[in-house]
């Protein structure tokens, strides 16, 4: 027979052992925990047409244009959901496809949590910049509904900034969107997290960032694709986005931070174009296609080019 301090200190062992599993998870629930979500649309789920994707352009009809800003706003909602659901406590989400303003706003879940940029470059403090916010109080960078670099094969609408691009690269390494908007959140040592898009776009990922969880929601090629439907997607994307948040809790998260001076290198489609962008001061003319310049800071991976960064001219 036990005495009796015995049993009563295993009892209470007993009872309070659950006590203290929930207080850790609460302490775990309410850290604060700021995630950055910027969404592109050509990797987003139920975009599988070229005209869904680029709706501005000519014969475009407008119920087309119209049901594709409405998936995509679907999709926005569930994962901002999804992620405050996972534990995010404050979220940023910007809308980066052609600059922005195709999410409809109207139809945006308001949450005091959420704060929207309509457009990818805003004002803060008075100054324009990219990604407004985005900055050392950001525990994690986001980046769904994104898509491969230019000239990959297997991969819906792939291209890298605009159509006159055909390479870039920073010291050394071939990137694309992903690559370039998670150096400009390296600047601030902000850990990247996720990346939504078809195949092709978390195949690049895993590749250039092994740690990044990805959800594929669609595979196809060049101007067509198929993939889940809305909830399917949906579903699939709350789990990674779950996941990525767990993975960065455990500290298995990091920032791409590429080695300053960053030497970027940048080959375009046409002799023009590299001609014309030669003229920047800085930019080193390599060959009749290809542009060198070197930068000091993340932040400016392609401010040097095309002046997007931090402390932008008035538009
Ligand atoms: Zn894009």
């Amino acid at each position: 027979m036990l005495p009796d301090s015995t049993l009563s200190r295993r009892r209470l062992l007993r009872t309070a052992a659950p006590l203290v599993l929930t207080a850790r998870k609460a302490a775990a629930q309410t850290r604060k925990l700021k995630l950055f979500l910027h969404w592109d649309m050509d990797g987003s789920n139920g975009i599988f047409t070229r005209e869904q994707a680029w709706y501005w352009e000519n014969g475009v009809p407008e119920a087309t244009a119209l049901g594709a800003r409405q998936l995509f706003t679907d999709s926005v909602n569930a994962a901002s959901q999804a992620a405050l659901k996972a534990g995010a406590t404050e979220l940023i989400v910007c809308d980066t496809h052609h600059g922005g303003g195709n999410l409809i706003r109207e139809k945006l879940i308001t949450d005091p949590r959420i704060t929207y940029l309509y457009r990818s470059v805003g004002l803060e403090n008075g100054k324009r910049r990219w990604m407004p916010g985005l900055d050392q109080t950001v525990d994690g960078l986001l980046l769904p509904g994104h898509h491969a670099k230019t000239f990959t094969p297997g991969a819906f609408l792939p291209h890298t900034w605009n159509f006159e691009w055909a390479d870039f690269t920073i010291n050394g390494q071939s990137v694309g969107e992903i690559g370039i908007e998670a150096c400009y959140a390296g600047h601030w040592n902000i850990p990247f997290l996720f990346v939504q898009g078809d195949e092709a776009a978390c195949l690049e990922t895993r590749i250039q960032f092994p740690w990044v969880v990805t959800t594929a929601v669609k595979r196809g090629t060049t101007e067509f694709c198929t993939g889940l439907d809305p909830q399917a997607a949906h579903q699939a994307t709350a789990k990674g986005i779950a996941e990525a948040i767990e993975g960065l809790r455990a500290g298995k998260m990091r920032p791409y931070k590429p080695k300053l001076p960053m030497t970027i290198t940048l080959r375009m489609r046409t002799m023009d174009a590299a001609a014309k962008a030669a003229q920047r001061p800085g930019v080193l003319r390599l060959d009749d296609h290809t542009l060198e310049a070197r930068v000091g800071s993340q932040a400016e991976v392609v401010k040097w080019l095309l002046g997007t960064g931090l402390d932008m001219p008035p538009a």
